[in-house]
């Protein structure tokens, strides 16, 4: 690190927890958010402004005016840019000193293997399940750790699956790719702003941690948060021994 770096990235370098050496760990790694909405705006701004050293954006949509209610990522002047684009120049002018990739495209199961492949680090700020399992299924094959949020109404929830470890679970234990969940997207339901704000920066905190080896993550638990109370309900989450994608014969 050079002074300019060790003087925008002091109160981190402070840190008992992170110090310099948690720094250029950060610095070295790379994140991949995949989605640029309501979660990704704060997941990856505080991964920007952290120093995570390339964020790649992925997202197949453009800024529209009823975004800005809570994608903060995004401005009234980018209205109908690409929203990798738009959240590329939003890293930017926070921290011109990291690489951001913008990728404004509709990830299928092979490009999301191709892409997870050269990450330290994936963040599913996606909404919809399909999209979900795809990636999870590319972080347990890459052995990638994965950080889940989802945030829709008042109820939100944050997880993380760590296919480094065979004993923690993956997002397909606690949700089979079988099984029917009514499917309610942001994009037609409502959802309170700062909702998305909260679960996002958790987000981003656990990709942190899990970057620079730092405390517990929340592997092996599903935080659940009811924000008309603001009440977090933790489960303890396990492995599913029949689950289709990290246990049995094609499992790890
Ligand atoms: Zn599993």
């Amino acid at each position: 690190m050079n002074d300019h770096q060790l003087l925008r990235y002091s109160r981190h370098i402070l840190l008992d927890e992170i110090g310099i050496e948690g720094q250029e760990k950060l610095l070295a790694a790379h994140a991949l958010v995949i989605g640029a909405g309501g979660l990704g705006s704060p997941a990856a701004l505080y991964l920007a402004s952290a120093g995570i050293g390339k964020i790649t954006l992925v997202d197949h949509d453009t800024v529209d005016l009823t975004n800005l209610q809570r994608q903060v990522m995004h401005t009234t002047a980018r209205v109908g840019q690409p929203k990798v684009a738009s959240g590329r120049a939003a890293l930017q002018a926070i921290n011109p000193e990291i690489e951001i990739v913008a990728l404004a495209e509709r990830a299928d199961a092979a490009r999301l293997a191709e892409l997870i492949g050269t990450a330290t680090v994936v963040l599913d700020c996606t909404d919809n399940f399909t999209t979900r399992h795809a990636i999870n299924r590319a972080c347990v094959d890459a052995k990638v750790p994965l950080v889940s949020g989802a945030a829709i109404r008042m109820d939100g929830q944050v997880a993380v699956f760590d296919a480094r470890s065979g004993a923690t679970p993956c997002y397909a234990c606690l949700f089979p790719p079988d099984q029917q969940f009514d499917e309610v997207q942001c994009s037609t339901m409502g959802v309170f702003a700062p909702l998305v704000g909260i679960i996002g920066t958790m987000q981003a905190a656990e990709a942190l941690k899990l970057v620079a080896g730092i405390g517990e993550s929340l592997a092996n638990r599903l935080l659940m948060l009811d924000a008309r109370t603001m009440e977090w309900t933790a489960i303890r989450t396990t492995k599913s021994s029949d689950c289709p994608v990290c246990s049995g014969p094609s499992g790890h």
